[in-house]
């Protein structure tokens, strides 16, 4: 089985890891079914006082992550791997991160993370190396981290064994175009509330119809717009 090498280039290198290494994905990181590195853009500034932004040409309020460290921090990540590697910017001009490219990028051997940050990076940098634009929602975050971690998160359930019970990938939200089933765990009854009768009948084929026509229901009353797609596949 391969493992799912993930290198993030950020300026917040302890910001990163100290949250990725932590639970589900700390235990994956010691079962060496993923690696993660935040490498430090930083780190490879050429400028005397380890400056990595300047003015933006043309004027305009705050600063820009220069071109020439992230291209050389970049170049020192991509020369390490036996091939070119896909390069995702995090920016909210990309196009919004769902379950079905979390899947898609977690057949990627390599992934490189590249996470902005001020006003963002010099453009040019980007027409080089980036391969895939991707935002986590429409709304600003003052830097890439939070989004990398969220990838990192998403796209590591999909990696092999990543997952005690592999089943769960494949029965969570969205997997199948619709919210996942109400679920319930001990006691039977709690604030007065009973579990659903049926849960505990012990005939899987009704309590799969159940689950179902429970998901339909939920997608329909809180996310119309995939209830619609889920009704016109
Ligand atoms: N000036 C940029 C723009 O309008 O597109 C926004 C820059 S933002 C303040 C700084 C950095 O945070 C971005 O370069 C990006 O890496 C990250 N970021 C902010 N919001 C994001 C989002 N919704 N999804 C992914 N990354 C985001």
């Amino acid at each position: 089985m391969d493992k799912m090498n993930f290198h993030i280039m950020t300026l917040f290198p302890d910001m990163v890891m100290n949250t990725l290494d932590t639970s589900i994905l700390a235990r994956a990181m010691n079962n060496g079914l993923i690696a993660c590195e935040a490498v430090n853009i930083r780190d490879y500034t050429l400028r005397k006082n380890n400056r990595v932004d300047d003015y933006t040409y043309g004027g305009g309020a705050g600063m820009l992550m220069q071109a020439q460290p992230v291209y050389d921090c970049w170049k020192s990540i991509q020369d390490r791997l036996p091939k070119k590697s896909r390069v995702v910017f995090l920016t909210p001009q990309g196009r919004v991160f769902n379950q079905k490219i979390a899947e898609d990028l977690s057949k990627e051997d390599d992934l490189i993370l590249l996470c902005g940050h001020y006003e963002g990076i010099d453009e040019r940098v980007l027409d080089e190396i980036v391969t895939d634009n991707i935002s986590i929602g429409d709304y600003v975050l003052t830097g890439g981290e939070l989004p990398a971690i969220i990838l990192v998160d998403a796209i590591s359930r999909f990696v092999p064994g990543v997952l005690g019970n592999e089943s769960s990938a494949s029965t969570d939200s969205f997997q199948d175009g619709l919210l996942e089933y109400p679920q319930y765990s001990r006691p039977e009854v709690w604030h007065d509330k009973r579990v659903p009768e049926i849960l505990m009948s012990g005939d899987h084929a009704k309590v799969d119809a159940w689950r179902l026509e429970q998901s339909i229901e939920r997608t329909r009353e809180r996310r119309p717009d995939l209830y619609k797609s889920f009704l016109a596949k």
